[in-house]
């Protein structure tokens, strides 16, 4: 694609760095055919041909961002399957994280998207906020009528009320920070990401992914991170991001010094992101360097563990897995057959979900900031992993986890609680209740 910048506007790196991925687009169309939004919209400005078109004219002339620009680009999921659909290589996740920042820093958004958008900005990176957030949300479930119809924001605030599980985890010993040793001498050493969201929906993901790395000889060390910044990056909050992600690259710097394998993270989500802290980081003196380190060091858990000889499986099920690739996992990392592959050497039936490049909606905040177009694509996605009829559904995203359940009554667990279980761990809370009979070595 041609692209008409000025030498003034190229001496910016986010903007030469944005100029360059332009001109890879050939304008083909190719990744209309996988983009989730034209599938279900059918507009061409709803597709990442016509988003790039937008950013371009956006870009280019220098312009703040119009009404007509964010309405888009506020609808794209980031879910990335036309980066893995495009033939030309157009790195669309850069181009459009850019976009968002300009958008953020140029657009006066609606006082009612301001409120909403500040609000889980300031909620969900901090994991104490977040609980008492949950237990708000639990106590205004009954009257999601009634903010339902407050003007701007009501479909919204209930989309977010929603998505309040309906019990809360309680204490897990292992969300804390500190370092949780194998029994016998350790191989390795790695940090987990403790993360925030997940840190408060679902401990136990992390808790089953400490005794399986422990299982197999690996230590494990919480360090004292907070959030790794995705959430509010995807929001084009750059300042809020920054800073997050700064804590996190000093704790694990902390770490590396004494010596660490891998940082490892069990929501993919937060993976692409941390693996790309190299790049959002590359201008910055005091930092640069030590981002592209802790992103060198970036693994997914399933990643990780591919590289281990997987203990021999103590349970023997014929469970049928239907696996959810989350697009961070298989379209932002290019991680696609490692957790199939673990899931089956631990004795499970694994089985692929049709359309399963196709975003189930969770994206972040998007399904509380696009609740219409969530909604779809979760009954879409649904649709689709009830059609295969499996027992459980495995995926390795807690935002995918918490989307797809709110669809369906079929249990839904994190993978490495299936390799903990199939190695030694205890059963998953999540499966309790489905055929007993068939967990042999409980
Ligand atoms: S990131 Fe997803 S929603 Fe956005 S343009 Fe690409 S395919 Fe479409
Ligand atoms: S497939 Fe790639 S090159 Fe073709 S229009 Fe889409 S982004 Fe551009």
């Amino acid at each position: 694609m041609q692209t008409n910048f000025s030498l003034a506007q190229l001496a910016d790196p986010a903007m030469a760095a944005s100029e360059k991925i332009l001109r890879t687009c050939v304008h083909c169309g190719f990744c209309t055919a996988t983009c989730p939004t034209y599938l279900l919209l059918g507009d061409e400005l709803d597709s990442p041909r016509g988003r790039i078109y937008l950013i371009k004219d956006m870009l280019e002339g220098g312009k703040p961002a119009s009404a007509e620009v964010v309405r888009h680009v506020d609808r794209c999921l980031s879910c990335l399957s036309c980066m893995t659909t495009c033939p030309s290589g157009v790195h669309y996740m850069h181009l459009v994280d850019h976009a968002r920042a300009h958008i953020e820093t140029t657009y006066p958004r609606p006082a009612g998207d301001r409120f909403l958008r500040a609000l889980l900005a300031q909620v969900l990176p901090y994991p104490g906020r977040f609980r008492l957030a949950l237990r708000a949300a639990k106590l205004g479930q009954p009257f999601k009528g009634l903010v339902a119809r407050v003007p701007q924001v009501g479909r919204r605030l209930a989309a977010m009320l929603d998505l309040a599980p309906a019990s809360m985890p309680g204490r897990n010993p292992t969300n804390r920070a500190g370092t949780f040793p194998p029994k016998g001498a350790a191989t390795k050493r790695v940090a987990l990401l403790r993360g925030c969201a997940q840190s408060v929906l679902r401990p136990d993901f992390n808790e089953a992914a400490i005794r399986l790395l422990n299982r197999h000889g690996v230590e494990v060390v919480h360090a004292q991170e907070g959030c790794c910044g995705a959430l509010t990056h995807h929001m084009g909050k750059e300042h809020s991001s920054h800073a997050l992600a700064k804590q996190a690259i000093d704790a694990w710097d902390a770490e590396i010094a004494k010596g660490l394998d891998a940082i490892l993270v069990t929501a993919s989500g937060c993976g692409t992101t941390i693996k790309d802290y190299g790049f959002m980081f590359r201008e910055d003196p005091a930092y640069a360097e030590k981002a592209a380190r802790v992103s060198a060091l970036a693994k997914d858990v399933t990643e990780f563990m591919a590289t281990l000889p997987l203990a021999e499986p103590v349970v023997e099920s014929d469970l049928v897995v239907a696996y959810h690739s989350a697009c961070s996992m298989q379209h932002g990392q290019g991680i696609r057959t490692e957790p199939k592959a673990l899931l089956t050497r631990a004795g499970f039936t694994v089985k692929e979900v049709p359309e399963g490049h196709i975003c189930c909606g969770s994206a972040g905040t998007y399904n509380i900031l696009q609740p219409e177009i969530a909604e779809k694509l979760r009954e879409r996605k649904v649709a689709n992993i009830e059609r295969i009829r499996p027992d459980v559904i495995a995926t390795g995203n807690i935002g995918c986890a918490t989307q797809i359940g709110k669809g369906t009554a079929i249990p839904i667990v994190h993978t490495v609680e299936l390799l903990d279980w199939a190695t030694g761990g205890p059963k998953p809370a999540a499966l309790q209740a489905i055929r007993p009979h068939l967990a042999a070595a409980e």
